[in-house]
């Protein structure tokens, strides 16, 4: 095992890895801005290293800044978290050349899946039903002749995209081209490359994503799906596992397909597969996301795991002890993300001082965050304040006990959505489990 591991991350996040190193006895090294001097985790980790201003270009992006910290308070390893540096191949790669490990698969598997166009050939070959578009298209030319067979409405697609971030809906031929020019440019200025393929626009669809753990010996376990339609602007708000509208049969074929997708790639470490579900319940690889992700809680609560732990033992060379046979699914967990958004005013991002901190408790409720009373949140970084996670024998008592960790939260100084996910939950779509990704646009039409 490592005896010291870096986090390259802030907020939330890297808080959960800080918690999830003190229990193995690891020691931890915290990076941090200048604008984040009073975060919690750098308080809550054992040494810590400024490494650049408050842009994240200067800091949290800043790869050279990183590696030096690293070497010079002697980490063996470094936990990306997720966002940032998570599924950047080069970051990866420089990690190998100082010989210090990247707690994630390596840089070739990660540039393998990050490009999301040359993963769902990957994928397609492997047997594994994905969902049916085209490839990368050069220029306008080669987008309207695609368009042609894929027909209307279609998705322009960053093959570098992430964070809901270079994606484009298109109704029409007529804006297509705008659509296109718009998607490339996007992802030029956010990942430095433009490229973008077409994808046949599934509508009503459902998001749904199965967590797959892998070790340096081919094993692969399948932790089980986790139901992410509730979205706003491609971005999940909500997540709970399991899915209400999958049955038994339906869960077994899709942990196959997932299980199937890491074997042929030889994945290693943690990782998401996501897929569409059609309203006829047929499901397509969508991507892969080669990291830890936000919504691994729900995960933990269902399976019992620590994935934290687990992916850090992976990236250690231990096997895992335990087979997809050991695995049990456990009641029902839901995740509401709570961001510093003003849900009245467009989702405005919301910064200030937290004047007034309440975190709600009780049995298997669990808030991660990286607030505390007088913190001031930054104008700077990812609106994410928290995630409220609860945990109960069935669906309906898990909502009960959302609803009222939510009604005892109180986050005063930020406006933010815990309102916004209390109205979610009173929903008679999301109640009867019908919901699809159009979920919040219908709610806002209404
Ligand atoms: P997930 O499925 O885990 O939510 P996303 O693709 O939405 O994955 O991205 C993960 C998280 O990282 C999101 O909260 C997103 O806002 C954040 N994120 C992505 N890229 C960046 C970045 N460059 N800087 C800060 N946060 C980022
Ligand atoms: P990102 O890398 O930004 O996470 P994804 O490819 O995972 O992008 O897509 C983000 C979201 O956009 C999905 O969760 C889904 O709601 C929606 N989406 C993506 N592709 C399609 C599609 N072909 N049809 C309908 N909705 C889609
Ligand atoms: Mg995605």
């Amino acid at each position: 095992m490592f005896s010291k591991i870096l986090i390259a991350n802030r907020g939330e996040i890297a808080v959960r890895i800080i918690r999830a190193c003190k229990e193995m006895g690891v020691a931890t090294v915290a990076v941090f801005s200048e604008a984040d001097r009073d975060a919690l985790h750098v308080s809550l980790a054992d040494e810590s290293v400024c490494i650049g201003p408050a842009r994240v270009q200067d800091s949290y992006l800043n790869m050279p800044s990183i590696l030096s910290a690293a070497v010079k308070t002697g980490a063996q390893a470094i936990h990306p978290g997720y966002g940032l540096l998570s599924e950047n191949a080069r970051f990866a790669e420089l990690c190998e050349k100082c010989h210090i490990h990247f707690i994630g698969p390596d840089a070739k598997l990660i540039s393998e899946l990050g490009d999301k166009d040359a993963a769902k050939r990957t994928m397609r070959e492997a047997g594994v039903p994905v969902v049916p578009g085209s490839e990368i298209v050069p220029d306008v030319e080669a987008a309207k002749k695609a368009a042609k067979e894929i027909g209307f409405p279609l998705l322009v697609k960053a093959r570098a995209g992430g964070g809901g971030r270079g994606i484009r809906l298109v109704n029409t031929e007529a804006e297509l081209e705008p659509a296109f020019l718009a998607s490339s440019k996007e992802a030029e200025a956010a990942f430095g490359d433009g490229a973008c393929y077409l994808e046949k626009y599934l509508d009503p669809v459902k998001h749904i994503e199965m967590q797959i753990l892998c070790d340096n010996f081919d094993n692969v376990v399948c932790l089980g799906e986790r139901e992410c339609s509730i979205q706003r602007k491609h971005q999940k708000l909500l997540e709970e596992s399991p899915a209400c509208c999958i049955t038994p049969e339906m869960r077994a074929r899709m942990m196959d397909a997932a299980a199937k997708a890491a074997h042929a790639v030889h994945y290693r470490s943690l990782g998401t597969i996501e897929f569409l579900v059609d309203s006829d319940r047929n499901f397509y690889f969508m991507e892969m996301n080669t990291r830890l992700q936000v919504e691994h809680p729900v995960t933990e609560f269902v399976t019992g795991l620590d994935l934290v732990k687990w992916q850090i033992r992976a990236a250690a060379g231990i096997e895992l002890p335990f087979h997809q046979e050991d695995i049990r699914l456990n009641g029902h967990a839901i995740e509401c993300r709570i961001n510093a958004e003003d849900p009245e005013n467009h989702f405005m991002p919301s910064c200030g001082r937290i004047s007034l901190l309440h975190i709600p408790g009780g049995p298997w409720v669990r808030f991660d965050t990286a607030l505390y009373q007088d913190y001031s949140v930054p104008p700077y970084y990812d609106s994410l304040l928290g995630k409220l996670i609860v945990h109960a024998p069935t669906r309906e008592e898990a909502v009960r006990k959302m609803k009222a960790a939510l009604a005892e939260l109180v986050i005063e100084g930020v406006t933010h959505t815990a309102d916004l996910q209390m109205d979610i939950l009173s929903d008679p779509d999301f109640l009867d489990g019908s919901y699809t990704t159009d979920f919040m646009e219908k709610r806002g039409a209404e």
